[in-house]
């Protein structure tokens, strides 16, 4: 493993526009199981609820559930911390090497371990949005006025629209803006780190497959416990354990590196 994380820490140093692919397998480090998996949010919940017709008709019962959700303390995602990957990463935007993230999570962790460019294609759980003007607030504000006022379906503080969690819902389609922001990137990049995803799903797994059809295609790191469904056909290098781990060691050999470069 040590030569393959020296060989990605050389194209990392040299590398013009990095980016970087996340999915749920870099916060199960912070204590967030995929959602899919045993113990994850649809073991609890039936992903129905996450539906927006389901939403719509009955908002009211959405929020009870998600305040009842947040007070059994079993999905609570603002109480979870960034790991070492998280903050890897940030540092990397940091150094000037990293160009941006783009995720498949909701979970702010990017944000919080100090990532900037952050592009989110399935939206953000911790901000809630207005339906008809668009504003943003953070969760935790409406979470305090369903509990303070009884406010059993928490409005707008603008146009009094219908407030609902800024994250993608079954039957919503994927932000036009986080489309393009990845489409730009993609163009642009060089060498693409996909950390913690399987690459099953759409359009995140067609990243990996675009900046390979380039010419000159990119390098593709792939940083996974499992190999992802698309190994085989898009991955340079993989480096199979946990992301916390190899990408502590990565940040030491890509800083080694930096300074070789230097003298
Ligand atoms: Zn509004």
């Amino acid at each position: 493993m040590d030569d393959q994380i020296t060989r990605v820490a050389e194209r990392l140093a040299k590398a013009k526009n990095a980016v970087a692919l996340t999915g749920a397998g870099i916060s199960t480090e912070s204590g967030i199981p995929d959602f899919r998996s045993p113990g994850g949010l649809w073991t609890r919940v039936d992903p129905g609820e996450f539906s927006i017709d389901r939403f719509l008709q009955n908002p009211s019962r959405f929020w009870k559930l998600h305040m009842d959700l947040k007070a059994s303390g079993d999905f609570d995602l603002a109480a979870a911390d960034p790991n070492p990957a998280h903050y890897a990463l940030a540092r990397m935007e940091q150094m000037g090497i990293l160009k941006c993230v783009i995720t498949q999570n909701v979970d702010n962790l990017h944000q919080r371990a100090g990532s900037v460019e952050v592009v989110e294609f399935h939206g953000n759980l911790l901000r809630a949005s207005c339906m008809k003007c668009r504003d943003l607030e953070p969760i935790e504000d409406v979470e305090a006025r369903i509990c303070e006022v009884g406010d059993d379906i928490p409005r707008c503080r603008r146009c009094e629209g219908l407030l609902k969690p800024d994250a993608v819902f079954f039957g919503e389609p994927i932000p036009s803006k986080a489309l393009m922001m990845s489409d730009v990137q993609s163009q642009k990049c060089d060498l693409l780190l996909v950390i913690g995803t399987s690459l099953q799903v759409y359009p995140a797994a067609q990243i990996p497959i675009s900046v390979r059809a380039k010419r000159p295609p990119a390098l593709v790191v792939e940083i996974n416990r499992e190999p992802s469904a698309l190994h085989r056909q898009v991955t340079d290098i993989l480096i199979q354990g946990s992301s916390g781990e190899i990408l502590t060691r990565l940040m030491v050999a890509l800083e080694s590196e930096i300074q070789r470069a230097a003298s």
